[in-house]
C-alpha cells in the first residue's frame, strides 16, 4: 500500500482493537486469547524475527475458493523466511479454503470481521502465529481505475492478499507472469509484519520512503513501495523477485533476524 493508505489502516485498526477488544477477548471460546495477535502492524516484529519468546511459527492461510496461493509462491515465502527469521522449530503452514463471504470490495472491517471468525490458530506457548486471507474481490479503497492495492499487512500478525486483483494480471500480459507477482506481493506484506521499513524493525541506517511511508527509498528493493502497485510491480519486475537490499536486511538482523 502506498504511504497514507498504510497510515490510514493502521489508524482505522487501532480504532477496531479498541472497540472490538471485549468481543474478541471473550470470544466464542472462551479459551483462546486473541488479545497477543490484535496489535499494530510491526509490534510483533521481534517476536517473528527472534527465537527469545517464539521458537516456531505457524501460518494460517485462509483462502477463498478459487483464489489459493500458487505452491510456488509459499514455497518462495518459506524460503525468504527461512533466510531471515530465527525459528529453530521449524515454520508450520496450515492452509484452508472457503466459499467466498461476500461479493463486493472489501472494507478494512470486513477483513478483521473474517479473521475474528475464520482465524483458528493463535500464539501458543513457544509458537507464533500469522494469518493470511485470500481474498476474492479488490479492496473498496481502489479508487484509482488503473492502480490497485496488492496486499496490506493491517494488524501485528495479519494480512490479506487482494487474489483477484493479483490474477487479473495475468491477463495484462506485461511480460510479467501472475506468479511473480502473487510471490513479490505475499514475501513484501510479510516483510511489513517483520516490522520493515521503520515499522516495528529500528533503521539502523536511514533508508525510509517518507512520501511513502513505511517503504524503503533503495530502488528494486522489496520493500520499494512500487511493488505494491500493480502499474509500480509491473515496472520493477524484470524475470525475477526482488529481494530485500542490504540497508533492510540489516535491520531485521538487529532486531532479533538473521
Ligand atoms: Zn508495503
Ligand atoms: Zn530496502
Amino acid at each position: 500500500m502506498i504511504g497514507k493508505r498504510i497510515l490510514l489502516s493502521i489508524a482505522l485498526f487501532s480504532l477496531l482493537i479498541v472497540s472490538s477488544c471485549k468481543e474478541d477477548d471473550g470470544g466464542n471460546d472462551p479459551m483462546i486469547d486473541r488479545t497477543a495477535n490484535l496489535q499494530a502492524t510491526g509490534d510483533s516484529a521481534n517476536d517473528l524475527l527472534s527465537d527469545t519468546t517464539y521458537t516456531s511459527l505457524a501460518l494460517e492461510i485462509v483462502s477463498v475458493r478459487g483464489f489459493e496461493l500458487r505452491p510456488s509462491s509459499v514455497q518462495n515465502l518459506t524460503t525468504f523466511l527461512n533466510a531471515r527469521i530465527n525459528k529453530p522449530g521449524g515454520i508450520r503452514i496450515v492452509q484452508r479454503s472457503i466459499d467466498a463471504p461476500q461479493n463486493e470490495d472489501y472494507s478494512l472491517q470486513q477483513i478483521a470481521n473474517i479473521e475474528r471468525d475464520q482465524r483458528q490458530i493463535y500464539n501458543s506457548e513457544d509458537e507464533i502465529a500469522v494469518y493470511l486471507f485470500m481474498a476474492n474481490r479488490k479492496s473498496e479503497e481502489d479508487t484509482d481505475p488503473d492502480s490497485f492495492t496488492l496486499g496490506a499487512a493491517y494488524r501485528n500478525t495479519s494480512f490479506v492478499l487482494f487474489g483477484s486483483v493479483i490474477q487479473d494480471l495475468g491477463t495484462s500480459n506485461n511480460g510479467v507472469s501472475t506468479a511473480q507477482i502473487e510471490s513479490a506481493t505475499l514475501n513484501h506484506e510479510f516483510a511489513h509484519l517483520l516490522g520493515l521499513v521503520d515499522l516495528g524493525s529500528p533503521m539502523v541506517e536511514d533508508h525510509l520512503d517518507e512520501e511513502n511511508g513505511q517503504h524503503c527509498d533503495v530502488p528494486n528493493c522489496l520493500m520499494n513501495f512500487q511493488i505494491t502497485f500493480t502499474s509500480g510491480a509491473m515496472n520493477m519486475m524484470g524475470s525475477t523477485i526482488p529481494e530485500l537490499d542490504p540497508l533492510c536486511i540489516a535491520d531485521l538482523q538487529a532486531n532479533g533476524g538473521k
